[in-house]
This record gives structure tokens, sequence and C-alpha cells, in this order.
């Protein structure tokens, strides 16, 4: 069994950064993963195109995280892009997302791996580490009891627990090798996914809309730890209005609840209720005082034609249900003023109960994970633990959809990568 400087588990995007820089140290890299292939997936990010970057930088991209914030700095796309074209990816950017100019996933993935093979990095695939000892020569993996391989540094970059059909590990597999370092370790549950909601949505799945998507954030006293597919939340104790969060964007009405990227990235928070305002283009009192103005011009025509005037039909026809109790085919002249006030209300700020999440299977993304509080971030090493450390999404870091999440884990491999090199 070779003693290497310096073994990675996980060969996702972070691990594969940090075997490059290593290796490009002089280092001897070794390389672990459970799956039968590298970079599973890298290959399925950006519905298989690789969203690497985005050039718009703010603390809320990475939900106030100052930890990722600080190693980011202003312009980390910049680097992510001159990290790829030293690997020979050329990028394009549209609107300030970065994809490899192949609109290829492989592309980003061939690149690493033709990287490190040039850099005699060793691969061991299928293997997945279910303990680790530490000792005074450094670190031992092992599987099933049998010691794989061992290293004077160890870094761990194995994600988080989202996409398990992508080779994701279990919660229980995952904390195997965290508790037997004693790591700090955040309780994660899945995020950037579609929301169940308690309404019956069969009416309008199907419709797409650009609307401005808000909640109250929720100060939980703690989060149910389910460990499952499905995660739930607690019934919230404290309710702080301060917190509004809103985001604009297309939502997606499925047959279980709200899906698309702007419901993705509020996945993330705890919020009891959503509210979806269809038709951001204009005011409740403008809405109001159209509608008032078709009942006197167009009185002979449905309340659902009219509505439909302003949004999808099928929307139209289930705001007048839900809202109002009465058919979609009576007559516009037949509301009230009180009627279409609560119809404007309605369309400005429909409401939704959150039920669940949709669970890691369909997430993108994994809250919780290694505390960053017990990891100094000038280079990725775990606070008292010589020679352990970190990266990726295996961290308690997220960034919302948009190029954020690989971003982090090119950047923090790279780091942690060089660290624990030049640390030997
Ligand atoms: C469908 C999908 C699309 C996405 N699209 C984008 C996108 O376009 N842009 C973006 O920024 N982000 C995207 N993301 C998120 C992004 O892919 C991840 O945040 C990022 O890949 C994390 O990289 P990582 O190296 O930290 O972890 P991973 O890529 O998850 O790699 C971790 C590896 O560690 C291995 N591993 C874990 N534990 C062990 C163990 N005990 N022993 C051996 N091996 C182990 C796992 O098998 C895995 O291969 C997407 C995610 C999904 C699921």
């Amino acid at each position: 069994m070779i003693h290497y400087d310096i073994c990675i588990i996980g060969a996702g995007a972070a691990g594969l950064s940090a075997g490059i820089a290593a290796a490009e140290h002089g280092r001897s890299v070794l390389i672990i993963d459970k799956n039968k292939k590298a970079g599973m997936k890298l290959y399925a990010t950006g519905n298989g195109r690789c969203n690497i970057a985005n050039s718009h930088m703010a603390f809320c991209c990475y939900y106030d995280n100052s930890f990722a914030c600080e190693l980011l700095g202003e312009t980390p796309y910049l680097d992510v892009i001159s990290f790829m074209e030293k690997l020979g990816v050329k990028c394009y950017s549209k609107n300030g997302y970065y994809y490899p100019c192949s609109n290829q996933a492989s592309t980003v993935v061939w690149a690493l791996l033709d990287r490190l093979r040039s850099l005699n990095t060793d691969f061991l695939q299928n293997t997945m580490i279910d303990d680790i000892v530490r000792d005074s020569k450094g670190y031992r993996l092992f599987k099933n009891n049998k010691e794989i391989a061992s290293s004077d540094k160890l870094i761990l970059c194995c994600g988080g627990l989202s996409a398990p059909a992508l080779g994701a590990p279990s919660e229980e597999d995952m904390f195997k090798i965290y508790s037997s370092l004693k790591l700090k370790v955040n309780v994660p549950s899945p995020m950037l996914c579609p929301i169940i909601t308690k309404e019956d949505m069969t009416k309008i799945s199907g419709v797409r809309v650009n609307a401005r998507v808000s909640i109250n954030k929720i100060h939980l006293s703690g989060i149910e730890h389910k460990g499952h597919d499905i995660s739930s939340k607690k019934i919230p104790e404290t309710i702080d209005h301060d917190s509004i969060i809103a985001e604009e964007g297309e939502v997606q009405f499925t047959d279980y609840g709200l899906s698309g990227i702007v419901i993705f990235n509020m996945s993330y928070y705890d919020f009891d209720k959503i509210y979806i305002d269809i038709l951001p283009e204009m005011s409740e009192e403008e809405l109001s005082e159209s509608l008032k103005i078709f009942r006197e011009n167009n009185s002979s025509r449905s309340i659902h034609a009219i509505l439909n005037g302003f949004i999808n039909d099928k929307m139209a026809e289930y705001i007048i249900i839900r809202y109002l109790e009465k058919s979609p085919k009576e007559s516009i002249s037949s509301l009230s003023d009180d009627e279409i006030s609560i119809l404007s209300s309605a369309i400005k700020k429909l409401s939704f109960t959150f039920d669940r999440l949709y669970g890691y299977q369909h997430s993108q993304a994994t809250k919780g994970g290694i505390s960053t509080d017990s990891v100094n971030i000038n280079n990725m090493s775990v606070k008292n633990e010589h020679g352990l450390f970190a990266a990726g999404e295996a961290l308690d870091v997220q960034g919302k959809c948009g190029g954020y999440n690989l971003m982090w884990a090119f950047l923090s491999g790279l780091r942690a990568g060089e660290a624990a090199a030049k640390d030997i």
C-alpha cells in the first residue's frame, strides 16, 4: 500500500481542483471516490452545460455567508475563468452566467482529469471510505475495516447529500467519516429544490409565470432532523416580520407545488407561507382600476376572459374559484368593488402554504455540513487538526443557483490543495 503526501476524498469539482493544486506543487496525490466515475455530479450541472461561474457577486449570493464571501473576494469568476483557461477550457458569458464554449459539462470534467493524469495523480474509484484513523504519520483510510490508503495530509471534498442518483452518499455514510474525525457538523437538509405546498395544485399544474416571490423568513427554534429524502420543518416559535426575502424570476406550478430557480433559491429559508405576485408589471391599485373599467366597458364578457387579459387562463380560473368561489363563466358585471379588490389582491399576493421540501433526490445543494467556524479561511485547514483540510460543498457554504456553488467548489478546492501541499 502506497503512502501518499496527500489523499483527497471526493472526485468532484472541489476534490479535482484540490488535486491539481497539490500535484502542481510536486506532491504525490491520491483521489478516492465511491463512484465508478470521477466528476459524476459535474457532468449533470447546468443541464449538462455546466454553469461554472457568475460575474455578479454580492453577499446574498451566498446567503450572507461571510466565510464564503471573504474567501472568494469581489471577482471570483475571473479566478475560475483563468483556472479554466489554463486547463484549455474557453468560456463564454450569457448575462453574467459563465459556461464552457462547448456548452458541454464533459469538457470541464475531461480537462480536469487530463491535467491530473499529466501530473501523475492516482485515482481510486468505487471506494467508499467509512473510517479514518489519525496517527503520528498522518491519516489512514479504511473501507469495511480494510486499510485502503494512508497520507500525511487529508483533504475532505465529500460534497453534500443532494442528488443521490449521481452518487451522493447517504447521511449515515457521510457522518461515519465526520464522526471518526470528531468534526463539528451542522445538520444537513436539502436546498435548491422544489417546494411541496399544502394546497391542491392540480388545476394549475404546468403553468409558468414570471413573478415576484416573497417570504417572511422565520427563525426556527430548531430544525427537525429527519435524515431522509423528504425533510420537514418544525412549527415556528418566533416570526421576525422584518425579514422579508423577495426575488423575481420564473415560477413553475406543478401538481405537487412550486418549482423554478427563484423557488430553488427560496428553499434555503424557513418559512410557512410563500407569496407570488403573478403580475409584477402592475400595482394592485392599477389592476383594480383596470378591472373596474373593464366592468363598465365590457360588461358582457366573463370574469375569466377579462382576467385572462392579464394572466394565464388556467391561473385566472384557479384564482376566481379559490378566492371568490364563483363560476369563472359569470359576467364581469356581476363583480362588486370588494370582489374586484379580492381578485386584485390575490393576483398580487397569491399565497401558498409550505408543507415540505421535495428532498435530496431533486435538490442541487445541501444546507449544513462541516461548520466553517472550525476551518481556517486562509488555508481551509480544520482548526486544531494538523494536516486536515476541507473544501467545496462538504462545508456549510451554499450559493444560489447561477454558478455560485461550482465557483465555491473550484476556488475553495484550489486553496485547500495548495495549502496542503505547501504545509508538508
Ligand atoms: C443536477 C445538479 C445541477 C447543478 N448545476 C449547477 C450549476 O450549473 N452550477 C453550479 O454552480 N452548481 C450546480 N450544482 C451544484 C454543484 O454541482 C455542487 O455544489 C458542486 O458540484 C459540489 O462540488 P464538490 O466537489 O464539493 O462535491 P461533489 O461534486 O458532490 O463531489 C463529492 C464527491 O465525494 C464523494 N464522496 C463522498 N463521501 C465519500 C466517501 N466517504 N468515500 C468516497 N467518496 C466519497 C462523492 O461520491 C462525490 O463524488 C448542481 C447540482 C446538481 C445536483
